[in-house]
């Protein structure tokens, strides 16, 4: 049996702040799901399952205190009415049965509310604060507005203490209502809410006093507050950040520090490692005496341990980590350190709130889905029938997901069989992409998992055929046999193949070693995503002269939803990467690339080289194959034949996660192919009979 590293015993100490105690150091910090009071079934089970893994505190997302404080449609941890808090206290109940202690971030937007529910007018320090793609201008508020947001919070302190929580935040953070007092350049209130620093920090520093007045005998008080300004929010000197900390010392029992913007806080593997924020966040120690918690993306329980023994923070936090893998404590304790599902900091969980869909992850297909699916991270439904041998066919994401599924189902023989040498799929090449490695650990965990996984066998190096597969003397096969990237050039602004593509290159054979000749090279991109990103930046790397062209309105849309768009660009544009956006290139003629911009006007450009990240295409030709011919299939003994992944359709590298996890849990169905409906929850609400009933038909 494994036994904890002794170095790691430090992480289960005992914390106690306020009135309170934390079981050990491990601290689920407030992260938004999707799920918010909205969905709290949904919601408790996604967080009850980290309490289960180990971790000592866990926290809901944002919990807006007040209706002009509305992020519809994204959905938030309202709390403004009592039926919202009691929905949200199935959370802390659900926490409290594993041990840990529930906290909930009370919060205001301010001039970032969305409203798009309530349509309050926004609230901001002064009316300069009112962002601009709302097309309209936020509300100064007037004391009177500031008494009842800071009333809303002790009334929602009040509640969240009845339904059972712990640790009661003011949120302050991120460039939300507090940080905007805090900004010069979003508060210019000439009132004492304004001017020096103990005026910008009335807000913050009453609403703290106000709440632990209110409720801080029975629960612990909390603040998040950068510990730096960072890029991103501007006005906030670094050194009234800390100046902010020790007024508040007197009124909290636990600092949750960061840096900057969302964007830098969730900072993504590209551009921030391990413990990134420490500079910044390790000076708060010398200005308080309350317990800290801090994240940095923690995954290396060496790390975590010598953050705590420098004194630097008191608590581990991680909201991305307690995503990738709920049990992370568990498997520190258990000397299971091996088996830690790190996270990759693709920010995937960010992209799908950010897009309003609930939260999900690239490593854990089992986020969120708890609840709806009934998938546990850790615990799998044994195989109805586990003699049933299984054929694999594709060794990417989606078919090691996939076995080891079965695998852990209990399937006795399932063979993962792959044409190259190396398992990984296209996830190989992506983790060469400059800034990308971390993105391989989702092949290094899934190897690692395998290898420990007798009943299932890795075949590397074979690729089947169809004949092959019907000679194998599997009863079930599933084809994860992924798609390529279209060397025709065929994309969505353009019917057919591109004239002249066979000049060009497809990223996957920049990937395996060829190059355009040397000069200027025109990387394509209709995808809108991190591969013309990262080819152009491994050429710009090798000297040559990159143009970035997309049919798109900016380069790489798609990574401003991950928060990573704007460094991304900056970036590219810093090695020398030149950018033309809304160009639909339609021919490459020797030496020139033709193209038409949006606004109809022809382009061109002279070029040595072109690569064209337009489309891909699915790898389904075995899957086609087999299902055309039945009687084969019978007399084979093939009960099953199914395709998953990028085989089915290409998509982001999540969901061929998913799919592959997908189909492992569902293979006993009466059709495994056909998704099994999930649990939709809705508002709680009687069943409603008609608008008459309602007193509202004319
Ligand atoms: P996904 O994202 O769906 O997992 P990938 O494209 O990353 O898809 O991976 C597909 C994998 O399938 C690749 O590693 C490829 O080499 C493998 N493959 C494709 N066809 C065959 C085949 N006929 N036999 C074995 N392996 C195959």
């Amino acid at each position: 049996m494994p036994q904890m590293d002794p170095r790691h015993a430090i992480l289960f100490d005992t914390v106690t702040i306020g009135p309170k105690t934390l079981p050990n150091r491990f601290y689920q910090v407030p992260h938004a799901s999707g799920f918010g009071s909205a969905k709290p079934l949904t919601h408790a089970a996604f967080r009850a399952v980290k309490a289960e893994g180990g971790w000592g505190a866990v926290c809901t997302d944002y919990a807006p205190v007040s209706p002009d404080s509305d992020e519809t449609p994204a959905v938030a941890s309202d709390c403004w009415e009592a039926a919202d808090m009691h929905r949200l206290g199935l959370i802390a109940d659900a926490v409290h049965e594993h041990g840990a202690l529930a906290g909930i971030e009370l919060f205001h937007g301010g001039a970032s509310s969305v409203n798009g529910e309530s349509r309050y007018p926004r609230l901001a320090p002064t009316q300069a604060t009112a962002e601009p793609q709302y097309a309209s201008m936020a509300k100064e508020m007037t004391l009177a507005d500031i008494r009842r947001i800071q009333g809303d919070f002790v009334t929602a302190a009040r509640r969240a203490r009845d339904t059972g929580f712990d640790i009661i935040y003011v949120y302050g953070a991120h460039g939300y209502l507090m940080t905007q007092m805090l900004s010069v350049v979003t508060n210019q209130r000439a009132d004492v809410y304004g001017g020096p620093l103990r005026n910008r920090a009335r807000l913050p520093l009453e609403t703290l006093a106000m709440t632990r007045d209110a409720v801080g005998a029975d629960c612990a008080i909390a603040i998040r507050m950068p510990a730096a300004s960072g890029r991103e929010l501007p006005g906030i000197h670094d050194e009234e950040l800390l100046e902010f900390f020790a007024m508040a010392d007197s009124l909290v029992d636990l600092f949750d520090v960061n840096v900057g913007s969302w964007a830098e806080d969730s900072g993504t593997s590209r551009y921030f490692g391990e413990a990134s924020q420490l500079p910044w966040t390790s000076k708060v120690r010398a200005v308080t005496t309350k317990p800290i918690v801090g994240v940095g993306r923690f995954t290396s329980p060496d790390t975590m341990a010598g953050v705590i023994r420098s004194g630097n923070f008191d608590l581990i936090g991680a909201a991305r980590p307690a995503i990738a893998d709920p049990y992370l404590p568990a498997k520190i304790r258990q000397g299971r350190i091996d088996e830690i599902r790190e996270c990759t900091g693709a920010n995937v969980c960010i992209l799908r709130e950010e897009k309003f869909s609930h939260v999900g992850c690239l490593q854990n297909a089992t986020a969120g889905e708890e609840y709806r699916r009934g998938w546990h991270p850790e615990k799998f439904t044994p195989a109805r029938d586990p003699d049933r041998s299984v054929l694999l066919v594709g060794a990417g994401l989606a078919g090691l997901e996939c076995a080891l599924v079965l695998g852990r189902r209990g399937y006795t023989a399932v063979h993962l069989v792959e044409a190259e040498p190396e398992v990984g799929g296209k996830m190989r090449w992506i983790r060469r992409l400059p800034t990308l490695g971390d993105w391989g650990r989702t092949i290094d965990h899934r190897v690692i998992a395998l290898s420990k996984q007798a009943n299932v066998q890795v075949i590397r190096g074979s690729r089947l055929t169809a004949a092959d597969i019907l000679n194998y003397g599997a009863e079930l096969v599933i084809l994860a046999t992924g798609s390529r990237w279209c060397g025709d050039g065929t994309q969505p602004h353009h019917l057919g193949p591109l004239s002249g593509a066979d000049r060009a290159l497809t990223p996957e054979q920049v990937m395996a070693g060829q190059r355009p000749p040397d000069g200027r090279v025109i990387v394509y991109d209709t995808d809108g995503y991190f591969v013309a990103p990262g080819i152009a930046e491994l050429l710009a790397g090798e000297g040559y002269e990159v143009h970035l062209v997309t049919s798109l309105d900016k380069i790489s849309p798609v990574s401003d939803d991950t928060l990573e768009g704007d460094m991304l660009r900056q970036h590219l544009h810093d090695i020398g990467v030149t950018f033309h956006t809304n160009v639909a290139i339609h021919q490459l003629d020797a030496g020139t690339v033709l193209g038409r911009s949006a606004w109809g006007e022809s382009w061109t450009i002279s070029a040595q080289g072109t690569v064209l990240v337009t489309q891909q295409r699915s790898d389904d030709t075995l899957y086609r194959e087999l299902l055309a011919d039945p009687s084969a299939l019978a007399a084979a003994g093939i009960a099953g034949v199914y395709a998953i992944g990028d085989a089915v359709a290409p998509r982001m590298p999540s969901e061929a996660v998913f799919d592959g996890h997908r189909l492992a849990r569902q293979i006993d169905d009466p059709d495994p192919a056909a998704p099994a409906l999930w649990v939709r929850e809705r508002p709680a609400t009687a069943q409603p009979t008609s608008l008459h009933a309602h007193g509202l038909a004319t």
